[in-house]
């Protein structure tokens, strides 16, 4: 189990699974389901921040430390049964749970938490800055994946998409974030995190990464700041052996022009103009001058895509009711589950 420092925080317990072979030890500083997916179990889970409720599971024997009391997505029939979400429990002392592990959450690259430290802050828009943080140690990530991001004096870990992609021997890891009003990490790291500083990264998780055995062709759809996670699938797209000869299309929703980023990236991969094409659109485009389409982002990708949707492989991300009403147009038009990669930010 693991000692006591910086990064491993003091042994929390013992995690069993009923009726299996199947047990991990999972410290402080962790949860159920990332203990267990650090140790190579396939824990369900979708977006680790509480909202999704993939990871409903059930102690069995033994107690755990429930870290987000207040979850919204767990309800009042969930609390009766004793239903927890294991994204935000801790095991106090051993404890057997009940949950169904599946195969298809198996990490294919093992998550790790280590120092990072911030080496440089870009402006992308008007509320979206780029953090560039270096690693003390190398760790691959596959392009789309996040990590869970500890910002000092902030109470919970909070889920950013990587924009860039691995590339060792270098050890750089860039998230793009939107500065929410009022918002505790975004609060923090817009106005306190500096330059130099460091501070501990958890990853990579999520299941949103580019599938390059896929034979299609390619539609990303970013809102807001979900433009991060999609300029790191186009980045693997663009230097992915695999997928040479395939067409990329890249959506960018926002409210408003000052909303809209992404081109300044992509223009400078290889294949810009011939494989990889920018669709950007708003939904209040008032009285500005925009010469671009309008309306929500997955009435646009409908409108340009109408029934060739099936054709392509999908990925997605941004606020849940973006993704919500991305996943309907594509259940509407018979893509299946399985051509949809998406992370919705709980
Ligand atoms: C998989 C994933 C990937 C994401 N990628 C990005 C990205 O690339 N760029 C980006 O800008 N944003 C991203 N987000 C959103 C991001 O994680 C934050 O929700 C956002 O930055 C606002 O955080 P805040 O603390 O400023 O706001 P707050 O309103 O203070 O907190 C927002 C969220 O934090 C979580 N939270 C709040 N309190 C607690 C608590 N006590 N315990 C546990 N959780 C709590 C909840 O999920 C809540 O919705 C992503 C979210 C997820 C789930």
């Amino acid at each position: 189990m693991a000692g006591t420092d910086s990064m491993h925080g003091a042994p929390a317990g013992v995690v069993r699974v009923e009726k299996s072979d199947v047990h991990f030890a999972c410290d402080s500083m962790d949860t159920i389901t990332r203990a267990g997916l650090k140790a190579g179990f396939g824990m369900p889970y979708e977006c680790n921040a509480g909202g999704c409720g993939t990871c409903r599971f059930e102690v069995v024997e033994g107690e755990v430390e429930d870290l987000y009391p207040d979850a919204p997505v767990l309800t009042d029939r969930d609390r009766k049964r004793g239903r927890k979400l294991a994204c935000q429990s801790r095991p106090k002392g051993d404890v057997v749970i009940r949950q169904r592990l599946e195969d298809m959450y198996i990490p294919h690259v093992h998550p790790m938490r280590q120092e990072y430290t911030l080496v440089a802050i870009k402006d992308i828009t008007h509320d979206i800055k780029e953090f560039r943080f270096r690693s003390a140690k190398p760790q691959r990530f596959l392009p789309g994946q996040y990590a869970q991001v500890f910002i000092p004096g902030v109470s919970a870990p909070r889920g950013y998409s990587m924009a860039s992609i691995a590339n060792e021997p270098q050890t750089d890891w860039d998230f793009q974030i939107r500065k929410k009003p009022g918002g505790e990490a975004t609060t923090a790291l817009f106005e306190r995190v500096k330059v130099g500083d460091t501070i501990q990264i958890d990853g990579p998780y999520g299941h949103a990464f580019l599938r390059e055995d896929s034979t299609r062709d390619v539609i990303c759809v970013a809102g807001g700041s979900g433009v991060s996670p999609m300029l790191s699938v186009a980045r693997g797209f663009a230097a992915s052996s695999k997928l040479k000869g395939r067409t990329l299309h890249f959506f960018m929703g926002g409210r408003a022009p000052r909303d809209i980023c992404g081109e300044t990236e992509l223009c400078e991969l290889p294949g810009w103009g011939t494989n990889i094409h920018f669709h950007p659109g708003i939904s209040e485009p008032g009285d500005t001058d925009w010469k671009g389409k309008s309306g929500f982002i997955h009435e646009i990708v409908k409108e340009t895509h109408g029934e060739t949707m099936p054709e392509f492989e999908w990925y997605f991300a941004g606020p849940p009711p973006m993704v919500n009403a991305m996943a309907q147009v594509l259940i509407q038009a018979g893509v299946p589950l399985t051509q949809q990669h998406f992370d919705r930010y709980f």
